[in-house]
């Protein structure tokens, strides 16, 4: 399949899950704290200037910015990035928080189109409280791919020293997801060909996915119409 990422473009901005688009396309969703450099990161792995752009607004309304990929001339897109409000902002209000939890929460533990999350986190910061909460809340089965972005700021030891951290952190946090590493930059390109690979491969995976079950559901409607046996018994 053709590089999905640099087809992203803008689809929607949604306040209310219930407002998500109702196709079922499968979709990846980058959190992190606010500033972490998470839009950096999309833009990045996007090849795009300001397709994502923070807020530097502590009370600014929550909401999901969704970024369609694939080929514009199909008449619906073939994956979702949704881009979540970032969290953790010291000023933010309790609603603030209320509402993210409300919204970005929400989204991580119950939409089933979510096939992977990309975690972004400032390399000098490591794992709070906050995204050991967050990772708590995704659904076992959804694979995570967690970037520590700004490793530009680092040298070659502080980086390798950061990574161990993150890993013990993590594996301390006993996830049952399949999870993995990276140390990134959206400055130099430090990690960006491997995030990508990783990103094209899930939403390879999950599109395949879903064209199998379209076909299986399209044959047996064909089958169907034929007036081919059925076989009741097992
Ligand atoms: P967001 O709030 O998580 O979306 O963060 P932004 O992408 O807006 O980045 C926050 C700040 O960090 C901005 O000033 C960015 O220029 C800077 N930044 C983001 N990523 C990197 C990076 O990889 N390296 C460096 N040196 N700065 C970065």
């Amino acid at each position: 399949m053709a590089s999905l990422l640099p087809t992203a473009r803008f689809a929607t901005t949604v306040a209310k899950l219930a407002q998500l688009p109702r196709d079922g396309l499968p979709e990846v969703a980058f959190v992190g704290r606010s500033n972490a450099g998470k839009s950096s990161a999309i833009n990045a792995l996007c090849q795009r200037r300001r397709l994502a752009f923070a807020s530097k607004t502590p009370g600014r309304t929550q909401a999901l910015n969704c970024f369609a990929l694939g080929p514009e001339k199909l008449d619906r897109p073939l994956a979702l990035i949704v881009d979540t409000p970032g969290y953790g902002f010291a000023a933010a209000p309790l609603e603030v928080k209320r509402e993210w939890d409300q919204l970005a929460g929400r989204y991580l533990q119950v939409r089933d189109a979510l096939c992977a999350v990309v975690l972004v986190m400032d390399v000098r910061r490591g794992v709070t409280e906050l995204d050991r909460a967050l990772l708590r809340w995704i659904r076992p089965d959804v694979p995570v791919l967690v970037i520590l972005t700004k490793s530009d700021k680092l040298g070659r030891a502080q980086q390798r020293q950061a990574l161990d951290t993150v890993e013990a952190a993590l594996r301390e946090a006993r996830l049952p997801n399949p999870v993995s590493l990276l140390a990134f930059s959206s400055t130099t390109g430090l990690g960006l060909e491997q995030a990508r690979g990783w990103l094209e491969a899930v939403l390879g995976e999950a599109i395949e996915a879903i064209e199998a079950r379209d076909h299986a559901d399209a044959q047996q409607g064909e089958d169907t119409q034929q007036g081919t046996p059925r076989n009741p018994t097992p």
